[in-house]
């Protein structure tokens, strides 16, 4: 499964230690990543993962047009509600590919930490079909 990998600032630290507790599952997988979210992901889980631009600088946007091909299966967005964000109306729009699409997208690490299982057992090879 192709799995995009995003986390605002203050997100990025719960997301980096999210994929280093589930190393080998997201090993099996093809990663994506905005820009600084992806840097840190190679440096500190050490899986390779193809990273974009940053988010602000059009990473969720990139990451929006393989939705939009129907190139990217798995969103898991750490997103910081508290904050606000230079690049909302980019990130909105993620969102609704998301929905319009049909992608599984978890927001929070409770989200995605059944996300992973379902990832783990399967639960999404359906995306298989519809390619
Ligand atoms: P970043 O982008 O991984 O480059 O920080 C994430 C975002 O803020 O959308």
């Amino acid at each position: 499964m192709k799995i995009a990998l995003i986390a605002h600032d203050k997100k990025k630290k719960e997301l980096v230690n999210f994929v280093l507790a589930y190393k080998s599952i997201f090993s099996g997988h093809q990663l994506y990543a905005t820009g600084t979210t992806g840097e840190q992901v190679i440096d500190k889980v050490g899986v390779p993962v193809h990273r974009f631009q940053s988010g602000p600088l059009g990473g969720d946007q990139q990451i929006g047009a393989m939705i939009a091909e129907n190139e990217m299966d798995i969103v898991i967005f750490f997103r910081d509600p508290l904050t606000a964000q230079p690049h909302e109306p980019d990130v909105s729009a993620l969102l609704r590919l998301c929905d319009v699409y049909k992608i599984p997208l978890a927001t929070n690490l409770a989200a995605a930490e059944v996300m992973i299982h379902g990832i783990e057992r399967g639960d999404f090879q359906w995306r298989e079909i519809v390619k």
